[in-house]
């Protein structure tokens, strides 16, 4: 399987090459030239465990590895999930890293039982494990630089904490990030680990990371490598759960089809569930959920996709305006036309607009839809969901699960929960009046323990002497 550029710039590149290079050298996203059809396979991946579906998922994408040492990587990945027993009417009754139970009108996938406690411990711990072996034992290194508004930063620490030949600078905006998120990040004292408290804005932080990586000699004389979402391995790893959240819910309802809510920000998730459906799993809806923040729900209803400004809101890890991953969408779109890509993103980036001609049918997409929660309807859905079923759902879950309710789709709805809700205990006090319902004894663990931290100006250049000197 080799991968090309959106941008249609580069020649075809390996798996590991791709996992290396992060964003592609000519300024697009990386993905595989065609996906496998895998309809005759689903009842036989359907009986599998959750590290078993991941093995055979991952695979048919990354052929350049070898099977045993790839399924290795797997089983060390979700070995570091807590095991959470299955709901009991699971055909799979292991336990499982990522567990889907029914709940009032919906199957609530929970992909929080990670580490950090958020949805991107998936593929951040598979993407760890991929790197150190990548990278192999002759010496070479790679230097992970990266900008979080919380979740990813905490996330990705935790993934490449003490690995060999690594290190990785995560930049936050000193203090506007939440307590839990940023004890998670500061705690960890491992030597490869440089948590960077940038006095700015995440806009800052992205900004200069950008910087670092615009410049192909300080990148290449640096091996900076990328974890954010423009990774195609952190789509891969999460293509998985979109099969395994379909088999349970199939398998449970006797339905023939199931329909997903994701609850959206760099449209990195939303994106592997649509390769999952690119490769014949039977999925009705996508529904791309966001917050106020709603260029995509605004682009899926309208084919106008337009910039706003971005509005702080209680789901912090969906504020985001410009979707990174969304241009993977555009090149399926364009029929893996390069150039139209290219045209979309220069008059993009011209106009700050862009504005799509619909297909037949009216639509922008066959499976994709999408809706917008806002605050009120968010905490209303945390309290109903509390109050009617006894069940927390973080902030950003709470997005998907109120644009699943809303949108009237009749195929069993599987709800993505991207959070454990103790990551968020103001938003829980508010819809519930009690903060301390949202508790876990990570983030207990949490309290009073040392932590370390390098303030720096918001500042490309003082990064980069950091950087330098540390590599
Ligand atoms: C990152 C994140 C999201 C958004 O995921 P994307 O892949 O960026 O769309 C949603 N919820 C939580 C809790 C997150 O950390």
């Amino acid at each position: 399987m080799k991968y090309v550029s959106t941008r249609g710039g580069i020649d075809p590149v390996s798996f590991r090459e791709a996992v290396l290079m992060g964003l592609a050298r000519d300024g697009g996203l990386l993905l595989p030239e065609s996906f496998p059809d895998v309809r005759d396979r689903l009842a036989t991946w359907s009986r599998l465990p959750y590290a078993d579906l991941a093995f055979e998922v991952i695979r048919l994408f990354a052929d350049d590895l070898p099977a045993d040492d790839l399924r290795a990587i797997v089983r060390r990945s979700y070995a570091s999930f807590r095991p959470v027993p299955p709901a009991p009417d699971q055909a799979w009754t292991g336990p499982e890293p990522v567990p889907v139970r029914p709940t009032g009108p919906v199957h609530l996938m929970e992909l929080y039982h990670g580490p950090t406690l958020a949805f991107k411990d998936v593929a951040l711990q598979f993407l760890g494990n991929l790197f150190e072996y990548v990278l192999g034992d002759g010496g070479r290194e790679l230097n992970v630089v990266v900008a979080t508004s919380g979740d990813t930063g905490s996330a990705a620490i935790h993934g490449l904490r003490g690995r060999k030949g690594i290190r990785i600078f995560v930049l936050h905006p000193a203090g506007r990030v939440s307590p839990v998120q940023e004890m998670q990040m500061t705690s960890v004292l491992d030597d490869n680990v440089f948590n960077i408290a940038l006095d700015g804005t995440f806009d800052d932080a992205q900004r200069i990371v950008k910087t670092l990586f615009a410049d192909l000699p300080f990148k290449d004389a640096r091996h900076l490598g990328a974890v954010n979402s423009i990774n195609w391995a952190r789509v891969l790893a999460q293509v998985v759960y979109y099969f395994y959240g379909a088999f349970r819910t199939m398998e449970r309802t006797g339905a023939p089809e199931v329909s997903f809510a994701v609850p959206t920000g760099n449209f990195g998730d939303v994106f592997a569930g649509y390769v999952a459906w690119r490769m014949g799993l039977p999925v009705r809806r996508l529904h791309v959920a966001t917050n106020e923040n709603d260029i995509l729900a605004r682009f899926f209803s309208t084919g106008v996709y337009s910039l706003g400004e971005v509005v702080p809101t209680i789901s912090p890890s969906m504020d985001i305006q410009v979707a990174s991953n969304f241009e993977r969408w555009l090149f399926l779109r364009a029929g893996g036309d390069a150039a139209r890509v290219r045209a979309w993103m220069d008059a993009f980036a011209r106009d700050r607009s862009l504005r799509l001609d619909p297909l037949p049918d009216g639509t922008q997409d066959p499976v994709l839809r999408a809706g917008r929660a806002d605050t009120a309807a968010t905490l209303a859905t945390i309290r109903r969901f509390h109050d009617e079923f006894g069940v927390l759902l973080d902030p950003h879950s709470a997005v998907g699960v109120s644009v699943a309710l809303a949108s009237g789709d009749p195929a069993p709805l599987v709800c993505l929960c991207t959070a454990h809700p103790a990551k968020f205990p103001d938003a829980i006090a508010r819809a519930t009046g009690d903060a301390s319902l949202a508790t876990a004894p990570e983030v207990e663990a949490l309290r009073g323990a040392p932590t370390r931290k390098f303030p720096l100006p918001a500042d490309a250049k003082a990064v980069a002497d950091f950087v330098a000197a540390r590599t």
